[in-house]
């Protein structure tokens, strides 16, 4: 039985990446920073990242002193920081790319970005590595938020750029950036250090493909940062139970073991093999994923045989017309057709756009309270989601208290186990 826990969190800082974790998964947060269980795990991914980041480091080192190295020195780098860095505690867990594969990933990353940068003077580099933070009020305390940014530079219309170099598989879209609070929230202590700045630039180097997102923000944007962030140490500051949110990063997580939603997990593992056979609910999940397999092939022969049927329908209306008859008869049963004009109104997943369009348009109109029918999932959602304030927010909340009753809705989903092989 999972047990609140009591332990308060003592943070006076918190980095950007301390915050992610807390929003990603409060339980996981209390793991690492508030009862301090050191689990660093080393993979692949962060034994390229981080040779990756050293030697860009070294490579600016170089440039500010008036020195542009080769590709061929730069190499040089990565490979010694990437035999550093691979050793004995190095976690694989895909078992196609072997340690060659991924040296070679990072010295791609590594010729991709020097080739399409060099000389390096598009822009100043002012700090590599540098320390930035700026003191936040909380709840009356102060706290302060800090962090490190990769590169700090100065363009040439004086602009400075917060650059972050990525070496992650996946190419975010402009969207992401525009939404990443990590750089913005370095942009806040630049502002300060430097009270003269007209723009800020937060810029990511994804530099397995060669691609920079770049992201402006504006006032509203910091302030509503700055807001965002208060509220969520805030958040931090309150909790006392810090609840498990499992997710997807559940598969990458370094604390599964001690985690209450993994407890069966953990207990299965520990059975002999020949009792883990017979054990209860082992067995019962096993039936499960059976039904399922066989659910999802029903269901995949139904959408073909769906298919086949409309295109038979479709075959015997052609055949009809061109016949000139309403009834095709069989041997033993006919089909009959019959020809109906219809309308046909966009749809919210057909026609999104003009879907919207419709709607608007009937809004304007008396017709509206006509055909308009209340939404509960809309309600509930928006309730969940504190959609409104004031006067709305107290309708909603009365109209659920009224007609709404509470029932325990259980749900069970298969999921495949990340070190499951596959069928
Ligand atoms: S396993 Fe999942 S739910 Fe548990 S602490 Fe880790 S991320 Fe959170």
């Amino acid at each position: 039985m999972d047990q609140p826990h009591l332990e308060e969190d003592r943070s006076s800082k918190f980095s950007p990446s301390k915050l992610s974790v807390y929003q990603n998964c409060p339980r996981r947060y209390q793991y690492r920073y508030v009862d301090k269980i050191s689990r660093q795990r080393k993979t692949p991914e962060t034994v390229v990242g981080v040779a990756v980041h050293s030697t860009f480091e070294e490579l600016y080192a170089l440039v500010t002193g008036g020195k542009v190295p080769s590709l061929a020195d730069l190499h040089e780098v990565y490979e010694r920081e990437f035999a550093e860095g691979w050793d004995g505690s190095v976690v694989e867990k895909d078992a196609r790319f072997a340690k060659d594969d991924w040296r070679k990933v990072g010295r791609d990353c590594v010729q991709l970005y020097y080739e399409g940068h060099q000389p390096f003077a598009a822009d100043r580099t002012v700090a590599i590595e540098k320390r930035v933070g700026f003191p936040i009020t909380v709840d009356g305390h102060e706290y302060r938020i800090e962090g490190f940014v990769d590169r700090l530079a100065l363009a040439p219309d004086g602009a400075f750029e917060i650059v972050d170099y990525k070496t992650a598989k996946s190419l975010p879209n402009q969207q992401h950036a525009d939404e990443d609070w990590q750089l913005a929230l370095y942009e806040l202590a630049v502002r300060r250090e430097w009270p003269d700045t007209k723009e800020v630039r937060l810029k990511w180097h994804y530099v397995r493909h060669g691609k920079t997102l770049v992201s402006i923000r504006d006032d509203a944007a910091r302030a509503k940062l700055l807001a965002d962030a208060a509220e969520l140490i805030s958040r931090i500051k309150h909790d006392h139970e810090f609840a498990p949110r499992p997710g997807t990063l559940c598969d990458w997580c370094e604390y599964r073991d001690l985690c209450p939603v993994f407890a069966d997990e953990v207990r299965v593992a520990a059975l002999p093999p020949a009792e883990r056979a017979k054990d209860g609910g082992v067995r019962l999940v096993a039936s499960y994923a059976e039904i399922e397999g066989r659910r999802k092939r029903l269901k995949d022969e139904l959408k073909a045989v769906e298919a086949e049927r409309e295109k038979v329908e479709s075959d015997i209306a052609d055949w009809a017309e061109a016949a000139g008859v309403t009834t095709v008869a069989g041997e033993r049963a006919q089909a009959s057709v019959t020809v109906k004009e219809e309308i046909q109104l966009p749809t919210k997943t057909g026609e999104a756009e003009k879907h919207a369009e419709l709607e608007a348009e009937a809004r304007k109109t008396p017709l509206w309270a006509e055909v308009a029918r209340l939404d509960g999932h809309a309600l509930l959602d928006g309730l969940k989601a504190r959609r409104w304030t004031g006067e709305l927010l107290a309708l909603a909340e009365s109209l659920v208290a009224r007609f709404g009753h509470r029932t325990h809705k259980r749900t069970v989903r298969l999921k495949r186990r990340a070190d499951s092989e596959e069928d």
